[in-house]
């Protein structure tokens, strides 16, 4: 999509931290973290955000879950816990809207969020 800014970064157009990449999605850090581990994992394809999903999207999904657990992993937050977040829509501060997964980890975090 044109004006995404996830979908230039993907496009190596704009610049980022990219951390991991295969042929489904990218995930790259946070330009500003909110916990030492910040990534974000999107889709390679655009898919605005959770409400655009189709059933023909559940397999990338999937993967997009799989990929924010091995970032996880890799930045060693697995084991003491981390949190992945989907915000969809206005009232949970969507800003971005190409649809991504924030793993969030290397200290506690409140619950509820606020
Ligand atoms: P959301 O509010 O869920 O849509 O999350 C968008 C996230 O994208 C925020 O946490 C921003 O800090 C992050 N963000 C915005 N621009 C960039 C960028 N150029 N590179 C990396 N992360 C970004
Ligand atoms: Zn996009």
């Amino acid at each position: 999509m044109a004006d995404c800014l996830f979908c230039k970064i993907v496009e190596g157009k704009i610049p980022a931290r990219k951390l991991l990449e295969d042929d489904q999605c990218v995930a790259f850090h946070d330009i500003n973290g909110q916990a030492p581990v910040h990534v974000l994992v999107v889709p390679r394809r655009h898919i605005g955000s959770l409400d655009e999903l189709s059933a023909a999207d559940d397999a990338l999904m999937g993967a997009l879950m799989r990929k924010a657990a091995q970032v996880a992993k890799e930045l060693n937050v697995a084991d003491d816990g981390y949190r992945t977040v989907v915000n969809t829509g206005a009232n949970a501060g969507q800003t971005v809207f190409h649809i991504h997964v924030h793993v969030m980890g290397g200290r506690a975090l409140g619950w509820p969020p606020g």
